[in-house]
């Protein structure tokens, strides 16, 4: 097999920012894939309510994504009732496009806390991993992440393009230390984020008036 893969990237979105952004097209291009989607998730399991609805964070995306053609808005876990399961989400892929290998990519944060997912180990019966470390946030990995990389870790990228799922492959991208949180912070404080994310998108976030007002909710290490 030789079939270019797709990424996933998941997450809150609350808002996109140009760290997904970048990330996404580092992936893109780094691993030679065929495009890389983001997947908003609807209702986060392991972390509080987004502040922004869901109509907002997809729009926001769309907007983001709408000048590149290797990004794309995957919006599928907004049109599911019920929590967003990654793994629920992964298998929907899977029968869409049964012979492309497909890569969850996530934050070495986010990787730490994997086994508080649900049905988190049938992940790998649909997608490779593909994590990335970022130099900005500290983790330490729940002892059975740190064994399931152990297990599935490869050193070349070429694996994933080889096989449909089941792989675990470690990128560094040069660091972009951006997070919603503090984009939402220095709204909250009255303060501007600009060039934190595309300005169309802050555009959008100022005339709707969002984060302005609500306290942001903080970021926890866990997510989907
Ligand atoms: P929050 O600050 O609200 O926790 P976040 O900016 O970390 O949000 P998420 O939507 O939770 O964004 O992240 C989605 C995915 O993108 C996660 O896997 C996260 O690790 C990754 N990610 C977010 N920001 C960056 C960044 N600056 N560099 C690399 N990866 C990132």
């Amino acid at each position: 097999m030789n079939n270019a893969p797709v990424g996933v990237l998941g997450g809150t979105f609350d808002p996109v920012h140009n760290g997904h952004l970048r990330l996404a097209m580092e992936m893109a291009t780094a691993l030679e894939m065929a495009h890389v989607r983001l997947v908003p998730c609807a209702r986060p399991p392991h972390r509080g309510a987004p502040t922004a609805s869901p109509g907002q964070r997809a729009k926001w995306i769309r907007v983001a994504v709408s000048i590149e053609p290797r990004l794309r808005l995957d919006d599928r876990e907004l049109l599911r009732d019920g929590p967003s399961y990654t793994v629920d989400t992964l298998a929907s892929m899977r029968k869409e496009m049964p012979d492309t290998p497909l890569c969850l990519i996530m934050g070495r944060d986010v990787f730490a806390h994997l086994p508080k997912w649900h049905e988190w180990e049938r992940i790998f019966d649909s997608a490779h991993i593909v994590l990335i470390d970022r130099p900005d946030i500290e983790t330490q990995l729940h002892p059975d992440a740190q064994a399931t990389l152990d297990a599935r870790a490869v050193g070349n990228m070429r694996a994933l393009h080889d096989s449909l799922c089941g792989l675990i492959y470690t990128y560094t991208p040069p660091p972009l230390a951006i997070s919603a949180s503090r984009i939402r912070e220095l709204l909250a404080n009255g303060e501007s984020p600009r060039y934190l994310l595309p300005t169309a998108v802050l555009d959008d976030i100022m005339d709707a008036g969002v984060y302005m007002t609500c306290e942001s909710h903080p970021a926890t290490a866990a997510n989907t």
